[in-house]
């Protein structure tokens, strides 16, 4: 990955840590040319920095799927929520201005493209991809529709990526080490591990 992009990665505010970072970099790089990209919960574009290097290098293309008003833990009173992020006009939370600037910053307008909506709305208008990446709602209703409505969009071949997949409940939430274990009994085999990002060959 371009030491440029890297270090923009790292500075921008979000829930990705730069080793699994960078292990989703490798996994995009690997399939790109096989197809899009497709990333769930955009947030700031600090995954889709990594991500997006990797469809770049590829002339592949990332897809990034937010409704931009934040996730359950992301609200006002929780643990996620950050002020900065709200829209006075409306009340609600909006990360969309800062996606924009981070894609722009990272010269990746012509590669990521933010597609502003509920992520099972849009999977069910959807085709194939090279690599799906689920980082959305992290509770257990949005994390199964995530699963259900994303993982057949995987190519064969391709790969599905998980975020936040800790298997002691006492070091996170378990939705979406939930939808880990169903994809390998589904038949996606491991692929890679960092941290908690979990990589899978379909
Ligand atoms: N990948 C990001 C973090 C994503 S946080 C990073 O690298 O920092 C999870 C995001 O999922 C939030 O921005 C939230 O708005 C979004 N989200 C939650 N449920 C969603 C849904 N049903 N459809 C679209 N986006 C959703
Ligand atoms: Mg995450």
């Amino acid at each position: 990955m371009k030491p440029e992009l890297a270090a923009l990665a790292q500075r921008v505010k979000g829930f990705m840590p730069h080793n699994e970072g960078l292990a989703l970099y490798r996994a995009g790089a690997e399939v790109a040319a096989l197809g899009s990209l497709v990333e769930i919960g955009s947030y700031c574009g600090k995954s889709a920095v990594y991500l997006g290097a990797a469809a770049a290098e590829a002339g592949s293309v990332l897809f990034t799927i937010d409704h931009h008003h934040g996730s359950e833990e992301m609200q006002a009173g929780w643990e996620h929520h950050d002020a900065e992020l709200v829209d006075p006009r409306t009340g609600l939370m909006d990360s969309l201005p800062v996606l924009r600037q981070t894609i722009s910053e990272a010269g990746l307008d012509d590669t990521v493209v933010p597609i502003v909506g509920d992520s099972v709305t849009v999977a069910s208008h959807f085709g194939a991809a090279a690599l799906v990446f689920i980082d959305g709602g992290h509770g257990t209703a949005p994390a199964h529709a995530d699963y259900e409505a994303w993982s057949p969009k995987v190519r064969p071949g391709g790969l599905l990526a998980i975020h936040d997949v800790f298997a002691d409940p006492a070091d996170g939430g378990r939705p979406p080490y939930e939808i880990w274990l169903r994809a390998l009994e589904d038949g996606f085999v491991e692929h890679a591990a960092e941290g908690s990002l979990r990589v899978m060959r379909r």
